[in-house]
């Protein structure tokens, strides 16, 4: 096999968007690699519209969305292993690799792209008493069923977590002839987007119960009901117990980066996001590997994927033609209610703008977003709300993104605003 310059592992939006983009910037010789049997990653089960209103400026369906990069890709020529799982990632960047077709084989990039995206927080990871009954599913996994494979999992259904996923499973559910109970949310706030609680639980009378968890899952061989209570500092108040009749308990309660290959390789984490801390290049701390999408920081929208992924794959091309040789990298402190940012430092020798993406802790009313070089304000912007389910992006302007990278530090946070 001809050993490609540049590998991309994963085929969804990220990994599509990357691959378009080196090639357009002159990668002849590139590889994507995706587990699946089609390209497109999880859009492909999200059949819903509501996405593409940044990029295309339309509303499209998950499918519609991939499909447009996934025809791109053909358009150029950008081979595809689909059916190809990466079991391996090394240091020096050797790749393992499994299919049907191939069998088990490696390759040595110059470059890799991660873009594995995330996965759901499994029952497992969420200490739920009670017994393991059939009717316990991932809010994912009843996407892909309902969506996919024609199958319902359950006619009656309580949702834990209110996370995207779960909310847009609360409608689907609804719109198949489901009764969904309620969605229970842990948090004194959802996780999810506005449009979404309003387009997904208002609209169709679905109650969303903050402050509340399932404390038991009744039920033996299948889920008969579950028991909600309230919850105040993250412990469930006696006396507020309620039971709900379902046969169907539905778990959005979280995604993780899909980082394995990543840890294996030596990729450094973010303790906060779970994926691998980057440069504004998007570089990880192993030259030539970077990293874009889910695999990076859940995204709320996939247009910000595709963008960000687009600069990954524009990076790695700049690497492998040593155009850009990396500077000294000025890490960026979050505080204050800012969780994190993606990059995590910026790059001394860069010039030209620089796009800062970052959550907040909690929801927040009128709060200013000050970025600090050296104390001094860069930037300061009033939003009148911040939620944790909604990524903040700010595009800083050469001169502003220039007074931070020749600063001895750079802060990002929030601050009250004066009535
Ligand atoms: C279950 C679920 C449902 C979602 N539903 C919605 C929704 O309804 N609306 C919305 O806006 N967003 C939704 N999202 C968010 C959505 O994931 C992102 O907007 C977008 O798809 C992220 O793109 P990505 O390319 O980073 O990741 P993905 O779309 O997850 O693509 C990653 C790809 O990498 C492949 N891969 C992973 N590991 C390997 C490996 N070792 N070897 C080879 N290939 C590998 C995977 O098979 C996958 O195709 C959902 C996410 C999940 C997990």
């Amino acid at each position: 096999m001809n050993q490609p310059e540049l590998v991309i592992i994963g085929g969804g939006p990220a990994g599509l968007a990357a691959a378009i983009a080196a090639r357009k910037a002159g990668v002849e010789n590139l590889l994507v690699l995706e587990r699946e049997d089609h390209l497109g990653g999880i859009l492909n089960q999200c059949i819903h519209n509501g996405f593409g209103l940044h990029t295309f400026g339309e509303e499209l369906t998950g499918p519609e969305y991939a499909a447009r990069y996934i025809r791109q890709a053909r358009e150029l020529g950008i081979p595809c292993f689909t059916g190809t799982t990466v079991l391996d990632l090394g240091e020096d960047k050797t790749l393992t690799a499994l299919s049907p077709e191939r069998g088990l084989f490696q390759l040595k990039p110059r470059a890799v792209i991660l873009a594995m995206g995330c996965r759901e927080r499994p029952r497992g990871a969420l200490n739920i008493p009670g017994f393991r009954p059939a009717g316990v599913y991932t809010a994912g996994t009843a996407q892909r069923l309902v969506n996919l494979e024609g199958k319902m999992p359950g006619r009656r259904v309580v949702i834990l977590g209110s996370g995207d996923i779960g909310l847009i499973m609360a409608r689907r559910m609804t719109l198949e002839g489901a009764k969904v109970e309620a969605v229970a949310e842990l948090l004194p706030y959802s996780g999810g987007l506005r449009r979404n609680i309003v387009q997904c639980l208002e609209d169709f009378d679905i109650p969303l119960l903050l402050s509340h968890t399932v404390v038991e899952i009744h039920g033996q061989r299948r889920v008969t009901g579950v028991t909600l209570a309230q919850v105040e500092n993250g412990r469930p108040i006696p006396g507020t117990e309620q039971y709900y009749p379902c046969d169907t308990l539905l778990l959005s309660c979280g995604l993780l980066p899909e980082n394995e290959l990543s840890r294996q390789a030596g990729v450094k984490l973010s303790p906060v996001t779970g994926g691998p801390l980057v440069s504004e290049e998007l570089e990880t701390n192993i030259p030539g590997v970077f990293a874009a999408g889910n695999v990076l920081h859940v995204h709320d929208l996939v247009d910000y994927v595709s963008q960000e992924a687009a600069a990954a794959g524009e990076n790695a091309a700049a690497w492998l033609e040593k155009t850009a040789p990396a500077g000294e990298l000025l890490p960026i402190t979050a505080e204050n209610g800012v969780r994190y940012t993606v990059p995590a430092a910026l790059d001394r020798a860069r010039t030209g703008p620089v796009t800062l993406r970052f959550r907040v802790d909690r929801p927040y009313k009128k709060r200013a977003v000050v970025l600090r070089a050296d104390g001094q304000v860069v930037l300061r912007r009033v939003r009148p709300a911040l939620a944790p389910g909604e990524m903040e992006t700010f595009t800083l302007k050469p001169d502003q993104a220039g007074a931070c990278r020749r600063a001895g530090t750079v802060t990002l946070s929030l601050e009250e605003v004066s009535p």
